[in-house]
């Protein structure tokens, strides 16, 4: 089980097993990444920033989002991989990524956070 301070919740990640991915699918949204987290997925996948810039990277406003693809009803990560059920850059995965389920945003939203993520508990 995992806690933050702070927060009025836990995550109990054995959830991820069985939830299909839905803090990667689902509603469209913004995967926000960094200079240095673009050049870290770069060198996982082993192509050039400019290549990846253009294949995987969405302007919004003034930043970068991981671009997301259409499956059904849902807005799919663009790294996020069906069959095997999970990120395929999973070790280069950005903060935003590595952060969930603990966001300032959701301190004051846990309902909104339970439904979309199997995985939260009191604390
Ligand atoms: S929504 Fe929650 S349980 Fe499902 S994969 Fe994401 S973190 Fe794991
Ligand atoms: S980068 Fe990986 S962990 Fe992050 S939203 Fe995409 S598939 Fe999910």
């Amino acid at each position: 089980m995992m806690r933050q301070e702070g927060f009025s919740y836990a995550f109990d990640p054995s959830a991820c097993a069985g939830c299909g991915g839905r803090c990667c699918t689902g509603e469209s949204g913004n995967i926000f990444v960094s200079p240095s987290e673009i050049a870290a997925l770069c060198a996982l996948l082993k192509i050039d920033e400019s290549n990846f810039r253009m294949t995987y990277l969405e302007k919004r406003g003034y930043k970068f989002s991981l671009r997301e693809r259409i499956v059904g009803l849902s807005h799919d990560c663009i790294f996020y991989d069906r069959e095997a059920g999970g990120c395929s850059v999973y070790e280069a995965r950005p903060a935003q990524c590595r952060t969930f389920p603990f966001w300032d945003y959701y301190k004051s939203r846990v309902d909104e956070l339970k439904r979309e993520c199997p995985g939260i508990v009191d604390a």
